[in-house]
């Protein structure tokens, strides 16, 4: 299978697109809820399919060390190990092993940690990584990377990006070909993304993607933000880098963020996201209102009798009020944690709903007013 991207329109830098992949077409620029364990946290596929999810995250990391790659396989993949049907994205598993700071050596070869379950010696090259995602045959797989570390000199970011680069060099060459074979298939189960690394230098970026433009990606993902950046130096970094990125292929900002982040970088040109935000926030009464965000915890919502938000049409917001969902809170239901992720996926969702429909429409004016407070809009419009 191969994935094709098709960018029916942009305005401005915004891009206005759609993904065809093994298990179906994202439209983009799309949101990619995070699936950790091979779940979205209190949510059922179908929940998460009604909520308008096109793709969801899986965490190699995570997924390889529980409950291993080959009780995966056993369930047909991933897909079939969590009963999620459309597409899926799985990262390196370099993310979290570069967090695992006291338990890891990076060498040439890859890194070697310690389980942080068992304790047990564990090694990630990009071999291995590449060997677990086809194994969990998920429909984007992306690259081993060395996450460099913020701050970091330019001659730490270099040695670092130059590292990715050989190391996206040796993914490529494993994903379709020897790990490939090794699994008796005819072709690879997806498609893999490189990943431009570079820190915040901006020479280094353009570096890296000099050296990825060697190998035929089908698409490409920025790394290294949302790392505890200032939010100018990520602007920069994309502002920067952008605009020299290969127009026909899908953009991933890994990680990155808040509304206001995802807004800023869908008008400088990027196609893709993830990050746990709103479900996490979810599951601690943070939850995104289009009067804010509204900490359902605060006393104030007591015994307030109206909805979390008169403006959404989620399922939370048209059957509940703020006063239940804060006693669900309180009393620790479980109720509660789901009903939030409901509300806080689906205003993520339809904000990407609103923004791929105002750049078919050629106007963002009115999603960037509702998104936006106007004191952010100065820093996030392009
Ligand atoms: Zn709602």
């Amino acid at each position: 299978m191969t994935a094709e991207f098709t960018l029916s329109g942009t305005l401005g830098s915004a891009r206005r697109g759609r993904l065809q992949l093994a298990h179906g077409v994202v439209e983009t620029p799309a949101f990619m809820p995070v699936g950790t364990y091979g779940t979205v946290k209190a949510m059922t596929p179908e929940e998460l399919d009604g909520l308008g999810a096109h793709i969801v995250l899986g965490n190699t990391f995570h997924l390889m060390l529980r409950p291993g790659r080959e009780i995966v396989r056993a369930h047909g993949g991933l897909h079939g190990f969590m009963h999620w049907r459309k597409p899926i994205l799985t990262d390196s598993g370099g993310f979290q092993v570069f967090s695992l700071e006291s338990l890891r050596k990076i060498t040439e070869e890859g890194v070697q940690f310690r389980s942080p379950i068992d304790g047990g010696a564990v090694r990630l090259t990009p071999e291995d990584s590449m060997d677990v995602q086809l194994a969990l045959g998920s429909d984007i797989a992306m690259a081993l990377d060395d996450c460099t570390p913020h701050p970091a000199t330019e001659a730490q970011a270099r040695e670092s990006m130059e590292r990715s680069m050989r190391w996206a060099a040796r993914s490529h060459a494993h994903y379709y070909g020897a790990g490939r074979e090794a699994l008796g298939l005819e072709t690879a189960p997806g498609e893999l993304f490189g990943i431009v690394q570079g820190g915040m230098h901006l020479p280094l970026r353009l570096a890296s993607l000099e050296a990825l433009d060697k190998l035929p990606w089908k698409g490409l993902a920025v790394g290294g933000l949302a790392v505890g950046e200032s939010e100018q130096e990520r602007l920069h970094v994309l502002e920067g880098l952008l605009p020299h990125m290969p127009a026909n292929k899908p953009r991933y900002l890994m990680g990155v963020g808040r509304p206001r982040d995802i807004i800023a970088a869908v008008l400088r040109g990027i196609d893709m996201f993830d990050c746990v935000m709103p479900t996490r926030h979810a599951r601690n009464g943070h939850l995104f209102t289009s009067q804010g965000v509204v900490n359902i915890r605060n006393a104030a919502h007591q015994s307030d009798t109206g909805p979390l938000d008169p403006a959404c049409a989620c399922y939370t917001c048209r059957h509940f009020s703020r006063a239940y969902l804060r006693h669900l809170d309180r009393c620790n239901e479980i109720l509660g944690a789901r009903l939030n992720t409901i509300h806080n996926l689906h205003y993520y969702l339809e904000l990407m709903r609103r923004l791929r429909a105002g750049i078919e429409a050629g106007d963002l004016d009115p999603v960037l007013r509702e998104y936006l407070p106007a004191e952010d809009s100065k820093v996030c419009v392009a």
